[in-house]
């Protein structure tokens, strides 16, 4: 079975795991600072706040800029679930735009219908490794007043005009599950360079205890979203090999393009991308009357395929329920959703598997012809 995704891990990592188990210090230690300070000095930013996982970051995200009960904010439908239920988490309302065809990304013309004075920020999430317009969002939320969390999850060092993604916000999150260009297993990072936002993430990630850390003192409504110093040394290995590892994917998804362009009734990322693209995850098209069956075909013939986004998150049934969406709301996403599949895509993919996966969409598509 050639697998959809497959982290990318070696000795470092392992060596660098050992050595911290060897110390008596195994949570809140130097390994954790070293990450937030190598991470953000990478992406571009003052601060860095390590999480347990991107959700936790978004939610503190929401949770630094004040966004409370009954406040509304902008998202895209085509997303992961976590990028709108941040939201959620503290009560306020997740506005929905729809997406570009194009870009997969929330289309940055429809913003300003949906802003009304109960809004309070836009989640720009760059889906699937690809940068948003950020002049442009960056220029309506100026005019408005609002307040940008970047979830750049799935695009670490995807850039804009030159700039990482993740620099742009108020507060970007990063996440670091093992389908990610990299991975802690589980993590993410929470990136500002407000100094104010930094000091709240801080707080909030450990119990909402205050600047001086005393263990038994709690300012505010806090969590437990740490990551252990095992975490943080996997991470801080990663970081330093993150350059080299979207280089390699953009290698990878050049050949990809290359090799699966001529091939009648596949859509596929253009190439103009390919520089600028973190590469996340390798998303095709085809007619979304045989998406599911080609998933199938694959399936059998050992190459592991997946929907994706499928369903958007406002036809999920928790959506549904709380707002009443339907089918029809958000069209540019649901048709993406309905005819986009993701196939193996990962750094050390080879020429030879790439070259059976040719093989086998080929194969499967004439069968379904
Ligand atoms: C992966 C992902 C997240 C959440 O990350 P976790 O670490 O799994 O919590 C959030 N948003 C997007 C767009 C993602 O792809």
């Amino acid at each position: 079975m050639i697998r959809l995704s497959r982290p990318f891990i070696g000795k470092e990592e392992i060596e660098a795991v050992v050595n911290v188990l060897k110390t008596d210090q195994l949570s809140l230690g130097p390994k954790t600072e070293e990450f937030e300070k190598s991470f953000a000095k990478l992406i571009g930013t003052k601060y860095g706040i390590a999480v347990n996982s991107g959700t936790s970051g978004l939610h503190l995200a929401v949770k630094s800029l004040g966004i409370k009960d009954g406040d509304e904010v902008i998202t895209s439908p085509f997303s992961f679930i976590a990028s709108a239920n941040c939201a959620l988490f503290e009560r306020a309302i997740p506005v929905f735009v729809d997406v570009e065809e194009t870009t997969f990304n929330m289309d940055p013309k429809k913003i300003e219908e949906k802003i009304t004075p109960k809004t309070k920020a836009i989640v720009v999430v760059h889906i699937f490794g690809k940068s948003c317009d950020m002049d442009y969002i960056i220029k309506i939320a100026k005019k408005h007043n609002l307040k940008i969390i970047e979830d750049a999850c799935e695009s670490p060092l995807a850039r804009y005009k030159g700039k990482n993604v993740g620099s742009f916000g108020d507060v970007s999150v990063f996440a670091f599950y093992p389908n990610k260009p990299m991975t802690t297993g589980e993590g993410g990072m929470i990136l500002t360079d407000n100094k104010e936002i930094a000091k709240l993430c801080t707080s909030y990630k450990n119990q909402g205890r205050g600047d001086s850390l005393q263990w038994l003192t709690h300012e505010r409504l806090g969590y437990n979203y740490r990551i252990s110093e095992i975490t943080a040394a996997i991470g801080v290995e990663q970081t330093k090999k993150l350059p080299a590892i979207i280089e390699k994917r953009r290698k990878l998804a050049e050949i990809y393009i290359n090799g699966l362009k001529d091939i009648p009734g596949l859509k596929l990322p253009s190439l103009d991308d390919v520089k600028d693209h973190a590469w996340f995850v390798f998303p095709i098209r085809v007619d979304s009357r045989i998406r599911d069956k080609l998933i199938a075909k694959l399936n059998e013939k050992g190459i592991q395929s997946k929907a994706y986004f499928y369903p958007c998150i406002h036809l999920q049934e928790l959506y549904k329920n709380m707002f009443g969406y339907k089918e029809g709301d958000f069209p540019i996403a649901e048709k993406l959703s309905k005819e986009t599949l993701i196939i193996p895509f990962y750094t050390q993919i080879t020429d030879k598997e790439i070259l059976t996966i040719k093989e086998s969409l080929i194969n499967s598509l004439g069968e379904l012809k």
